[in-house]
């Protein structure tokens, strides 16, 4: 078998894991779960097996050592293959085994703790993962510091300190944005008619609408759950998942869009090449950029709503007489929230700022885990200008760390920027602007198509940015977008 055969065969294992994993999140009856764990462990180990199997390190080997010829998808899928083997393979099996149980039993004591708002009783498990974290990252190796390490699992080649200084240089300039934003939408008093909005109505709209924007329903699926997300579960199969509350019908169509755009990018990858990096996304950045611009430069936009506030009204009677202004300014509402999954477009990235700068900290050693709560406080102070009620609503809110997710946060920030960047670019086209300004987005998505969907992961992250806008990662479309939204 060439690589290329055992990667192919490495997919068939890790979908049909993400259709089992679908199910559970969708439809699997309680009873079923204890098995269900079993069923998705052994496909992830035969995974594991496989992929750092002495035949796989052969078979790449093989390919290396042929003549590449000249065509340069060959060249970027053995140099990613090669990248992802020897990141699978520097780690010991009893190393992945100590990390995995580490992370089960630190998720159960997370969620214990933080519905009883005691930090106390997770910083053993914290201090645990920091200790495993700086485990695989002195095994990866690392420029710089470990964090690169970690990032570098979620956005290949991207170096801490840079983000740090894209950070740091972001920090002022979107604080004083959000504070804008959050004063102007008060003085605006949001609101939406009262409910209910049925859910039969919900579901209609949101998949006139998300078949609008061009997914493919002949290609996937929108099915109910409690924490919406996208998956694939094959080449042409990308399942979304959405979750409905009968007071807001925003929440539903604002959760679809933001799927809709991970669904898009996962339709437009080279579906010849399931498997293959170049059929693959490449990062994380890229895919949330991806659903953020659907989700807010497209979904908040007024020439979408004058588009579809028509279809919303005959489904909730409801809105008829609403004015339309009204509607949008409700759309774009802006508050300080202590959660980060509650937060607007305007104050999101400062909850990112405060985690990335905490846990940059925590594994350099300079902020000790018994700290993390005084620390999480004061930054978020000084961002926010106010302190978190308790470690519930403060440093115990994400699941992501006691998941060993460290260096995760940093990649929601990158989306956003990324996601202003590529719209701007591809608005600069005259064409592309006058139909989305109808809300016609199919010139849109053809652009994204091109110019990110087709590459699948065979560039960096930075250069497809470069090359798709013709400039390196660039944080002012972005800065330019959040003031528009804060009315600057
Ligand atoms: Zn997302």
């Amino acid at each position: 078998m060439t690589i290329y055969d055992m990667a192919r065969e490495h997919a068939v294992i890790a979908s049909s894991g993400a259709i089992i994993g679908w199910d559970q999140e969708t439809y699997l009856p309680p009873a079923a779960a204890e098995f269900r764990a079993r069923q998705l462990a052994w496909l992830s180990a035969r995974g594991h097996e496989l992929a750092t199997s002495d035949a796989w390190r052969k078979a790449l080997e093989d390919a290396e050592s042929a003549d590449p010829g000249d065509d340069p998808k060959h060249t970027a899928n053995l140099r990613e293959l090669r990248r992802r083997f020897d990141r699978a393979t520097k780690l010991p099996t009893e190393l992945v085994a100590r990390a995995s149980s580490a992370s089960s039993l630190a998720k159960h004591a997370w969620a214990e703790a933080r519905k009883n708002s005691d930090f106390a009783a997770f910083a053993p498990h914290l201090r645990t993962l920091l200790d495993l974290a700086r485990e695989k990252a002195d095994l990866w190796g690392y420029p710089n510091e470990p964090y690169d390490a970690l990032l570098d699992a979620y956005e290949r080649n991207t170096s801490t300190a840079a983000v740090a200084a894209l950070f740091d240089s972001l920090q002022g300039e979107l604080t004083a944005i959000a504070r804008q934003a959050v004063e102007a939408s008060a003085a605006r008093n949001p609101s939406l008619p009262p409910g209910p909005y049925p859910v039969a109505a919900q579901q209609r709209l949101n998949a006139e609408i998300a078949a609008a924007i061009g997914f493919d329903f002949n290609a996937g699926r929108i099915d109910t759950t409690t924490h919406p997300f996208c998956t694939t579960l094959g080449p042409r199969d990308v399942r979304l998942t959405t979750r409905y509350d009968e007071s807001d019908f925003t929440s539903s169509l604002f959760g679809v869009l933001h799927e809709a755009g991970h669904g898009l990018y996962e339709q437009g990858l080279p579906a010849a090449d399931f498997g293959l990096p170049s059929g693959g996304s490449v990062s994380l950045g890229i895919h949330e950029s991806q659903s953020r611009l659907w989700e807010n430069h497209i979904g908040r936009s007024d020439a979408f709503w004058h588009h579809w506030y028509p279809a919303a009204c005959r489904e909730f009677p409801q809105l008829a007489g609403f004015p339309l202004e009204k509607f949008l300014g409700y759309l774009r509402r802006s508050a300080f929230s202590e959660i980060r999954v509650e937060a607007d477009e305007s104050t999101y990235d400062l909850h990112i700022i405060l985690r990335f700068g905490l846990e940059r900290r925590m594994l350099n050693g300079t902020l000790a885990v018994e700290d993390v709560p005084d620390a999480w406080n004061e930054g978020f102070a000084a961002l926010f200008g106010f302190t978190p009620r308790d470690d519930r609503h403060g440093c115990l809110q994400d699941i992501h760390w006691s998941m060993g997710g460290l260096g995760y946060f940093a990649t929601y920030s990158l989306g956003n920027l990324n996601a202003a960047q590529l719209h701007a670019a591809a608005r600069r086209d005259p064409a592309i602007a006058a139909a989305s300004d109808r809300a016609d987005y199919a010139p849109l998505l053809a652009w994204l198509r091109e110019n990110v969907h087709a590459h699948g992961a065979t560039l960096d992250p930075a250069d497809l940015i470069t090359r798709a806008t013709g400039s390196a990662p660039d944080p002012q479309p972005y800065l330019a977008h959040l003031r528009q939204r804060a009315g600057y």
